[in-house]
């Protein structure tokens, strides 16, 4: 059993640069369930300092993503905190001062290399088939030579010294001491030259002044240890406790990723998975309750809950278990519950499909046959369902529009998600593909339509998909795809 010496101050870090991601819930759903435990601090903290891809829309979604699951926050950017601001775009001063804490210690240097000398440098590495990294040029600049530079107004970064040689030594609860060869890290940098921090710099210092504990996060991120882990050192500060969490993987071991699974929470939620199935869907991921137990409530959860129990393999993203799990938890339920739930969740639907709804039908009776298509986690389709649209157009050259929709359906903002929007990416792609007669077009609209909805008439198609969950469609066209290929 894992027991903390002292109440844990914890928290999640995510970026808001694309749709809230089972894996924030997944380490959301960790942490918190130390914190709650052991009657310590769960902090949500907002990582925006890749300026140019963080959105607040996003941000916006990950809160409302983990208040639906019920994973509530005690200090974070929308309820304060003794640490506030918790966006790091509103913490600038502090980076930087903390990295001419670094620099004056002799911990980090100033690095004026242009972009043309790192591109040069790269592409020798590449031609020498050596790794990539910062060749410390800048390091042996002398003292006279920087100030010149400086003077004369050249843009500098700021780069942690890693040594050249010897090895770095850290820890990991799961997996206890690993040593990286320093020959294998390079001098990466902690402050840009527009003074913005890098993740290293505003990660390792928010982690301090924010008093975490433990940071428990995916085990991507161990790549970054042996620079946090001397950062950590060079700064002279108490070190958290690390845990890297098993990545969740597909049943073949290759890590999910959006472009195979749906990734997003409101896909899920769109669906209808309860969201204390999909709590329990995680807490299953390199973790047991004991005894093959499968289900469980989130209080047992959190009841029982000991890092301890943590298995750094075999996490299996099984979807159909997922599926069965949230079976199991919607019989739990008393009638008037299941009730309530089925009505909320209709309710919310409704809202989002607005005056959609009631296209095509006549009778209330009406409402699930017309619309239960927006929400289903997939709809029955074979080759044959698109024999309306592959009579007139190629079937392999459907699949590759499909293809191309799919992708830059996928790119879009979440402000750009509307029926125009989506229409004048869809008439690029008949433009480009010449289906430019009515029939043309009418064939490959009707087979969006089928591959969204399985069968032939839908309200105006780019209304319909406009009110349509991203991922919802991206899992409809992938699956299109693969019926399309089939023989
Ligand atoms: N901003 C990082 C992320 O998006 C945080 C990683 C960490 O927890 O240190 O995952
Ligand atoms: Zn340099």
């Amino acid at each position: 059993m894992y027991t903390p010496p002292k109440p844990p101050r914890v928290r999640i870090a995510p970026s808001p640069t694309g749709n809230p991601h089972v894996g924030t819930a997944y380490i959301a759903l960790f942490n918190r369930a130390l914190a709650r435990r052991f009657e310590g601090q769960f902090i949500l903290r907002i990582e925006d300092t890749d300026q140019a891809r963080s959105r607040p829309e996003y941000e916006q979604m990950i809160l409302e993503s983990l208040r639906w699951l019920g994973l509530d926050w005690d200090e974070g950017p929308d309820v304060g905190g003794p640490h506030a601001p918790y966006r790091q775009s509103e913490r600038k001063e502090i980076y930087g001062e903390y990295a001419h804490k670094l620099l004056e210690a002799g911990h980090a240097y100033k690095c004026f290399c242009s972009e043309e000398r790192l591109e040069a440098l790269r592409a020798r590495q590449k031609a020498e088939k050596l790794a990539y990294g910062y060749d410390k040029h800048c390091l042996h600049l002398d003292a006279k030579e920087v100030k010149r530079l400086e003077e004369s107004g050249k843009p500098y970064v700021i780069r942690f010294n890693m040594p050249a040689e010897g090895e770095t030594v850290f820890a990991d609860y799961l997996r206890g001491e690993i040593s990286v060869p320093n020959k294998d890290t390079d001098d990466k940098v902690l402050l840009k030259s527009d003074g913005m921090p890098t993740y290293h710099l505003a990660n390792v210092v928010d982690d301090h002044v924010m008093e975490v504990t433990h940071v428990i996060r995916a085990e991507e991120w161990i790549a970054s240890m042996p620079l946090h882990w001397r950062m950590y050192e060079a700064f002279q500060w108490e070190k958290p406790l690390f845990c890297h969490m098993p990545l969740l993987r597909n049943e073949n071991g290759s890590k999910i990723s959006k472009r195979k699974n749906p990734v997003s929470l409101t896909f899920y939620r769109r669906i209808g998975v309860l969201p204390e199935a999909l709590l329990n869907f995680l807490g299953l991921q390199g973790y047991s309750l004991g005894e093959d137990r499968e289900f469980f409530s989130h209080n047992e959860f959190v009841e029982s809950f000991d890092l301890e129990r943590v298995k750094t393999t075999g996490p299996v993203f099984d979807l159909e278990k997922l599926k069965h799990i949230a079976g199991q938890h919607l019989r739990a339920l008393s009638d008037a519950e299941r009730k309530q739930r089925v009505q909320d969740y209709v309710g919310e639907w409704l809202d989002d499909l607005g005056a959609l709804a009631s296209e095509r039908m006549d009778l209330l009776s009406d409402f699930a046959r017309v619309n239960w298509f927006y929400a289903a986690w997939e709809v029955d389709l074979t080759k044959e369902s698109f024999a309306p649209a592959t009579k007139r157009l190629e079937p392999e050259q459907v699949q590759k529009a499909f293809k191309r929709l799919r992708d830059e359906l996928l790119n879009l903002q979440p402000h750009e998600w509307t029926a125009p929007r989506l229409e004048e990416i869809g008439e690029a792609i008949l433009a480009d593909y010449e289906w430019t007669k009515k029939k043309d077009k009418t064939a490959f609209l009707q087979a969006i339509r089928v591959a969204l909805s399985g069968r032939t008439f839908t309200p105006p198609i780019w209304d319909t998909l406009a009110v349509m969950e991203r991922y919802t469609v991206q899992h409809r066209l992938d699956s299109a795809i693969l019926e399309l290929g089939k023989r």
